[in-house]
């Protein structure tokens, strides 16, 4: 038996840090939208009781500090599996991005791992387990729109986000996310209106979108890297409706309404960055 499924990256519409909680994360409230960048994974089943991962990218593990091994090893130690996997992990997600790749690779090996040694586990049972990997695992599984809050594990789906173009450019520089979260000062700065957001999802309403969006982490990487703000204010330059640094960074993501806008924004973005993509929110048929 062989499975295939599909991991896509995020974008954070919003990302909003409250406060800092006793337990040293902070409180989030984010917005965030699946796109149709997405890595891929191949699961094989196997009589023999192993995991198997071969990831075809280089500079990523295929051990234990993989999160698709994690997944693959938590269902099997917690639902006493006898049964084994050869996964095979096709990566297109940039690594170390602000956009989930390795969180949405775990998600999608306990959606499929779930099938392979039929499990039937819930949504929301797998939810859980995954939040035990990794605070946006839980919001990968779902996939779609949705607002995310607690340390980012609980969810609420949002109706699908209004079709527009979205580039994205990730500069190659790299960004600790705990490092981030370390600098932010949560009442020194400017909040976005996660409220505004989500109604603006509600309505359908890409102005609305436009109008309501922010990451309170910007605060924190553009301060440290001008290349990033720099990203941003070429893809206003070209056109963008609106541009935002996505997660913790580097990628700086553009909203475009307009399809010769959007190819606007990313042939003039080539010219900056290596690393740039033209793509469209993306969410799977339920
Ligand atoms: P987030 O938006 O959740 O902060 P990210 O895009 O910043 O995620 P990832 O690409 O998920 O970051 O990976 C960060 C690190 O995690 C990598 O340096 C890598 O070594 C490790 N890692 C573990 N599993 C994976 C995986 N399946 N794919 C990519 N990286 C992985």
């Amino acid at each position: 038996m062989k499975i295939n499924v599909k991991a896509p990256a995020k974008i954070n519409l919003s990302l909003d840090a409250l406060y800092k909680r006793k337990d040293n994360y902070h409180e989030l409230e984010m917005v965030m939208t699946t796109i149709d960048l997405a890595d891929r994974l191949q699961l094989v089943l196997l009589e023999k009781d192993i995991i198997k991962l071969d990831v075809k990218a280089h500079f990523i593990p295929d051990d234990k500090r993989n999160l698709v091994y994690q997944a693959a090893a938590l269902l099997k130690e917690r639902f006493s599996v006898k049964q084994g996997v050869a996964i095979t992990l096709d990566k297109s997600i940039p690594v170390a991005a602000g956009l989930a790749g390795g969180s949405s690779d775990a998600a999608a090996a306990l959606k499929g791992l779930n099938q392979l040694w039929d499990l039937k586990l819930t949504l929301e049972e797998l939810a859980d387990l995954g939040a035990e990997l990794g605070s946006d695992i839980p919001f990968c599984l779902y996939g779609g729109t949705a607002l995310a809050t607690g340390r980012g594990e609980i969810i609420e789906p949002l109706p699908m986000m209004p079709n527009c173009w979205i580039v994205l450019a990730k500069p190659s520089i790299s960004v600790s996310t705990p490092g981030v979260y370390r600098d932010l000062r949560v009442g020194e700065v400017e909040h976005p209106n996660t409220a505004g957001m989500v109604q603006a999802i509600r309505d359908g309403s890409f102005e609305g979108i436009c109008d309501n969006i922010g990451n309170v982490l910007e605060t924190v990487t553009l301060a440290k890297h001008p290349e990033v703000k720099r990203i941003k204010e070429k893809m206003l330059e070209f056109g963008a409706d609106t541009a935002l640094m996505s997660g913790s960074g580097p990628t700086v993501f553009a909203l475009v309404k307009q399809y010769s806008r959007a190819k606007r924004v990313y042939n003039g973005l080539r010219g900056f960055c290596e690393e740039v993509y033209l793509v469209r929110p993306w969410q799977e048929e339920k």
